[in-house]
């Protein structure tokens, strides 16, 4: 067990994998020392995990990890950015050798997927909160912002959502499903796909962006908001994956999967939206995955739910209040 903190460094953060040219002096001086290349931008962007709040005490370190890295990235995904450059902030109670390796495992096996250097840091003692900043390149000016939706616009979903919200509740009230299907729930939990590579590719066709962490009703309100506008949220198109929709009976008379789906969050997934001309161009841009369109944007302000029976059905927005308050 290391006794100082430089040891600590050395042993468990200075070892990584990826090496870039860009990186002039990494870990180990008082700063680091880093190139941005000509005609591009600097994208930067931060998030604090903090036990008991962000993931719970007895969660496994190398979730805890994964998901310091993954936030930020989804973050830089939704900028339209190349994710580049890591630091890390880490406040822990004590130097637990088993905590640091699965922890320094779950971030860098994220790091070296997107190939993202971590070039400095800082570690203390104290309450267990890790602070991840990630910098990003994008070309100049080609970046995605949330404050430029257009009425008319299309509004779009990658992936599936719910997941996430499906692994927590049925950890909160302890619910019987097939072990398989807790399992892949709960590894969209603990390991979400930021979606770095999309949101590159919709630089250019995306009118504005922003990635789904706290529910796709409240991140899709900052978009209008920012951009004074309204929606029409087609709430049953809402794509589920197969597992959410076998499982979603489990949710419970007091809750709809539906709000499930749209407003507990986690997810990771992006939203964004296109001018409707653009619809063949954007089946060009995501071509590998599963994609979704879920509404339109309005001139008048305000979001509508409807239901494809044409009733309104607004998702309880604070749909984690279900799992006891947090
Ligand atoms: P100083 O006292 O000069 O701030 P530190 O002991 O905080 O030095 O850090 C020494 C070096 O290790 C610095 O380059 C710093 O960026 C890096 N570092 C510290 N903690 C971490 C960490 N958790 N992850 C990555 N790098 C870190
Ligand atoms: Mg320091």
């Amino acid at each position: 067990m290391p006794d100082n903190e430089f040891e600590l460094i050395a042993r468990y953060f200075a070892g990584g994998k990826v090496s870039r040219t860009d990186v002039i002096l990494g870990i180990g001086d008082d700063g680091a020392v880093l190139q941005i290349p000509s005609q591009h931008e600097l994208v930067v962007s931060m998030d604090t995990l903090v036990a008991g709040i962000h993931f719970l005490h007895e969660s496994d370190p190398e979730s805890i990890g994964y998901k310091a890295l993954a936030v930020n990235l989804s973050d830089l995904a939704a900028m339209g950015a190349e994710p580049v450059w890591a630091t890390l902030s880490l406040t822990i109670p004590e130097a637990n050798h088993d905590w640091l390796q699965g922890f320094s495992r779950g971030f860098f096996t994220l790091a070296n997927r997107f190939n993202v250097q971590l070039v400095g840091g800082d570690t203390c003692r104290g309450p267990l909160a890790i602070t991840v900043q990630l910098h990003g390149f994008v070309n100049t000016g080609e970046y995605l912002r949330r404050d430029t939706a257009r009425p008319g616009d299309l509004i779009y979903v990658t992936g599936e959502l719910g997941d996430a919200g499906l692994a927590m509740l049925i950890k909160k009230r302890k619910l019987a499903v097939a072990q398989q299907d807790y399992e892949y729930l709960s590894g969209r939990l603990d390991r979400p796909t930021p979606r770095v590579t999309e949101g590159r590719n919709l630089t250019g066709i995306a009118r504005s962006a922003i990635d789904i962490s706290d529910g796709l009703i409240a991140d899709l309100r900052h978009i209008l908001d920012a951009s004074r506008v309204g929606a029409i949220l087609y709430i049953d198109r809402i794509p589920v994956s197969a597992v959410f929709a076998s499982c979603k009976d489990f949710v419970g008379p007091d809750l709809a999967w539906v709000d499930l789906a749209a407003a507990f969050g986690d997810d990771y997934e992006l939203c964004f939206t296109i001018d409707a001309r653009d619809r063949d161009k954007l089946r060009e841009r995501l071509s590998d995955i599963r994609y979704t369109c879920v509404g339109e944007i309005t001139s008048s302000t305000g979001l509508r739910c409807l239901l494809e029976n044409g009733k309104e059905h607004m998702p309880e927005s604070a749909g984690y209040n279900h799992f006891g308050g947090q």
